[in-house]
Order: structure tokens, then sequence, then C-alpha cells
């Protein structure tokens, strides 16, 4: 399998954002632990029932998070794929619920529903036939046939697409599937979650600013580290490129490197998955942290906010 792993945002009150996309938006909460570079401040994880890659959204929340400001060398859009007569039912909720959404558009054929989170991160829900036939897990709230099926894709804004694409197909094994204005898709082999990464080459557009509602980086699939390993390998020999040692992430191992484009990007496994530190059926209830961070359990709690006393 190939394609997303998993896309991490950078995020405000970590209170509104576990609400906004738990309640909201319906997806599951598959990890709490935290930042593992920078303890004192959470990492939110949210996907579908097991967290399967290509459904894995993690934010980093920090409460004081000045906002970002979107522009090239950066992830412009992430879009969640959903049922195509799904898409009547979240114009309806985002309506009730006063989420900021724009008009229905087409791209290469698809619906599109645009929309930002409460950090103002450019998101969409695209509407994928079949969709309807993956299972998709509920909240109690949002009903299991409405819905979010992973990830749809990413939309990268760069200043030239060339470099980018031939990473893109010579290490991730994408191709190129279709233009329409200024936008190229590339896609995944499978149609499976988190297989589109549209590439949006606009010239002359000021550089993106991380912050609040800013993608930090985007994360590819890895079967496992062999396979990393030979990423990694061809980034330097075929691209001159310059990926990370390998960090464990504890629910995945990681490779980084920034593409020619300016996007941090990623090489995750997927291996060993959610389910190593808790069972399925409670993902997401305790703090986790890793083994080396265990022995600051006590200091770490005592500075994160407490997600339970605020759920209603
Ligand atoms: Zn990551």
């Amino acid at each position: 399998m190939s394609g997303l792993h998993h896309v991490t945002a950078i995020a405000g009150d970590p209170i509104r954002n576990f609400g906004f996309y738990t309640r909201d938006l319906g997806l599951r909460f598959v990890k709490k632990t935290v930042n593992f570079d920078d303890p004192g401040t959470y990492h939110f994880y949210y996907g579908d029932e097991t967290g399967r890659p290509g459904t894995i959204l993690t934010f980093f929340p920090w409460a004081g998070a000045s906002p970002g400001r979107r522009g090239v060398g950066e992830t412009h859009q992430t879009a969640f794929r959903v049922p195509q007569r799904s898409l009547g039912y979240w114009t309806q909720r985002f309506t009730e619920k006063g989420i900021a959404y724009e008009a229905l558009e087409k791209r290469f054929g698809e619906s599109v529903l645009p929309f930002t989170d409460p950090d103002g991160m450019a998101l969409a829900l695209v509407g994928v036939p079949g969709a309807e036939n993956e299972p998709g897990w509920s909240n109690g709230d949002v009903p299991a046939e409405h819905a979010i099926r992973g990830f749809h894709g990413v939309t990268l804004l760069l200043d030239s697409a060339v470099k980018t694409a031939a990473v893109l197909t010579d290490v991730f094994g994408f191709k190129e599937t279709g233009r329409e204005g200024s936008v190229i898709r590339f896609k995944a082999p499978g149609d499976a979650e988190g297989s589109v990464v549209d590439i949006y080459e606009a010239k002359g557009f000021l550089r993106g600013h991380q912050g609040g509602g800013s993608v930090h980086h985007i994360a590819f699939r890895a079967v496992d580290d062999a396979e990393q390993g030979k990423m990694a390998q061809k980034l330097v020999s075929n691209h001159g490129l310059h990926p990370t040692e390998q960090r464990d992430r504890n629910y995945f191992r990681s490779v980084y490197f920034r593409e020619p484009g300016g996007v941090l990007f990623e090489i995750a496994t997927d291996i060993p998955g959610f389910a190593v530190d808790e069972p399925v059926a409670t993902l997401g209830r305790d703090l986790k942290l890793p083994s080396f961070l265990e022995q600051h359990r006590k200091q770490i709690e005592g500075v994160l906010p407490n997600l339970e006393e605020t759920v209603s």
C-alpha cells in the first residue's frame, strides 16, 4: 500500500480542537499523548476506529498559538473522503453547528465541500463514489453511513511542481492522472484512503507562515523499515535530498525531509500501529507516554489541560 500515512497540523486551544474533531466531525480520538520533542504539549491523533494509515490527522495544540498565514511551500488544503450522497448531510450539519464552509465545487469530476476548523485550517469533504461501502466509525452522533472514511488527499501550494512531482512518482509510487487549470493531480496505486496529492502551482505568491491552522508536515506510508530505508536511499541518490535518521514515534517509525517545494515530508511505517500500548476498545482514553518520559508523568500531567472535565 502507498499514499498518505498521516497529516500533522498546529492548533490553538486543545479543548476546542478536541471538541471539533471528535464531536463535530465524528472522528475517533485514537491517541492522547505528548509531543515527544516538547512534552509539555499534547499530541492528539484522530482517525478511524483503529487509526489505520490514511485516516490519521494529528495536532500539536498550543493554547497561545498565533494564527498561521497560508502561502507557497505549504499544504494548502487537507481533504477527507465521504460517500457522495453524504455531502447534503454534512452541509446541513455545518450550517447547524455554525461551521464555516464554502459552496460545493467540482474538481476532477468530484464534488468538493470546502470548510475550515476553529483555527482556520483549510479542510474539505470530497464525495467519493463507492465510499458508502467502506466501514464508517460512529461516535453515536454522526451516523456511520455519513462518517468520514479517512483522507481523500492534500493540496500542496508550490512555486514549481517539477521536483516535487519527481519525488512523488519516483519515491512514493504516485502517477500523474490529470491537470485542471493550475492544479496537477497525482494518485497512489489503488483508490484507498489518502491516495491523492494535488499540486497547485502558483508563481509569485507569498510564502506561508506557520501557526495555528497550518499543516506542519505530511507523512507518506512505508509498510516497514526495509521499505522506508529504500525510499530514504532513493531520496539521497536520485533527488539529492537529506532525510533524517529514523526516529521512533511509538506508533510508527519516522524519517523526515524537506521536499524541494519547501513542504516538510515524512515517511512513516505502517507498523506497529496505535494498539501497541492500549486496546482498540479504549484507544485515546488514557494519556500515553513513551518510556523515556514515564518518569516525568506527574509533571507532564500537571501542565496539560484536563480534557475530561470540559467535555460535556
Ligand atoms: Zn508525522
